[in-house]
């Protein structure tokens, strides 16, 4: 029924599984085997998550050019979603960015940047950005 074709390196994916971590030190599941409720660093940020600051509890392995390469495994109910700004820290984004818009010569908030090497709009200074 399906039409998915394994690879055949049979016994690679069991070179690689050992679930209590007998062989490695540390659970160990194949490539693209891994079980459910784990996840690798880069799908819980696909996710909108991060490890929320635990250890992670396994390791996948496999091979991709003769090397052996891993990539570790975090628990998806410890996950935390990823920081976001607090709107404390919008504000004060939000002010420096108006900040770098306010002319220091005549004080008004222009739609543009106001060229650092002179601090001023291009009404006090015409061609201030030279
Ligand atoms: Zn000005």
């Amino acid at each position: 029924m399906t039409t998915l074709t394994q690879p055949s390196t049979t016994g690679l994916a069991v070179d690689f599984y050992d679930p209590t971590g007998t062989r490695y030190g540390f659970p160990t599941y194949p490539y693209l085997d891994a079980p459910a409720g784990l996840a690798t660093r880069r799908q819980l940020r696909a996710a909108g998550l991060r490890p929320g600051g635990h250890d992670p509890v396994a390791q996948i392995l496999w091979r991709h050019r003769r090397q052996q390469r891993v990539a570790y495994l975090y628990r998806l109910d410890l996950a935390a979603p990823e920081r976001v700004a607090t709107p404390a820290q919008r504000k004060a984004i939000a002010k420096a960015l108006r900040a770098r818009r306010t002319c220091r010569s005549c004080g008004l908030v222009q739609p543009y940047y106001i060229p650092r090497r002179t601090g001023a709009c291009l009404d006090c200074i015409p061609g201030g950005a030279q």
